[in-house]
């Protein structure tokens, strides 16, 4: 786990200490920067800009964050590798368990759908690695610059979607042409 992503000294609660958390939900309205190493994930090259906001409510069984997520930031297209913007602004819930109460996987009983379940370690919540999850969940499968980005050209590498990208001959996998042949008259031949 990567922590040195965050600047100290810049005033914001990463973590919140629930230790003292009582009847009343506890209020936070966080903005801070997720740098992609913390992600995992090919598609984010930049650093992505979050704001969570919500509250953090325990029983005596588990912790429930709930809120909102919005963010901001580059990913690479799916198909050129460009930078694309990306934005997102989703509701969520996280359940935390304390491990030693909590029975075996399958007796949770959850409906793991709609719930995002978490073990707490010691008695913090890392809103950073929160919003590193929500990230990892909210962004798309796949991210086009463009709905008609022509891609990598297979050969060299080069962009297809600039003027004169390359000189390559067309790959010849035909099932690609006969797709490419249902999407747009062809242009060239
Ligand atoms: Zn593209
Ligand atoms: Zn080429």
């Amino acid at each position: 786990m990567l922590y040195s992503a965050f600047p100290s000294g810049r005033g914001v609660r990463v973590k919140i200490d629930i230790s003292s958390l009582e009847q009343e939900p506890l209020l936070f309205d966080e903005r801070f920067t997720v740098e992609p190493e913390r992600l995992d994930n090919e598609v984010v090259a930049t650093p992505v800009k979050v704001r969570l906001e919500g509250e953090v409510r325990a029983d005596g069984e588990a912790v429930t964050v709930f809120g909102r997520f919005r963010t901001e930031g580059t990913v690479a297209c799916s198909r050129c590798l460009d930078d694309v913007q990306w934005m997102a602004d989703e509701p969520f819930t996280v359940e935390y368990r304390w491990p030693e109460k909590t029975p075996g996987d399958d007796e949770i009983g959850l409906e793991e759908e709609d719930l995002d379940v978490s073990f707490l370690e010691g008695n913090e919540i890392d809103l950073l690695e929160l919003a590193a999850e929500q990230i990892l969940l909210t962004l798309p499968m796949r991210i086009l610059c463009d709905e008609n980005c022509a891609g990598l050209c297979p050969t060299c590498g080069a962009n297809r979607n600039r003027t004169a990208a390359c000189e390559c001959p067309p790959e010849v996998d035909p099932r690609w042409l006969a797709l490419a042949d249902l999407k747009s008259p062809r242009s060239e031949s």
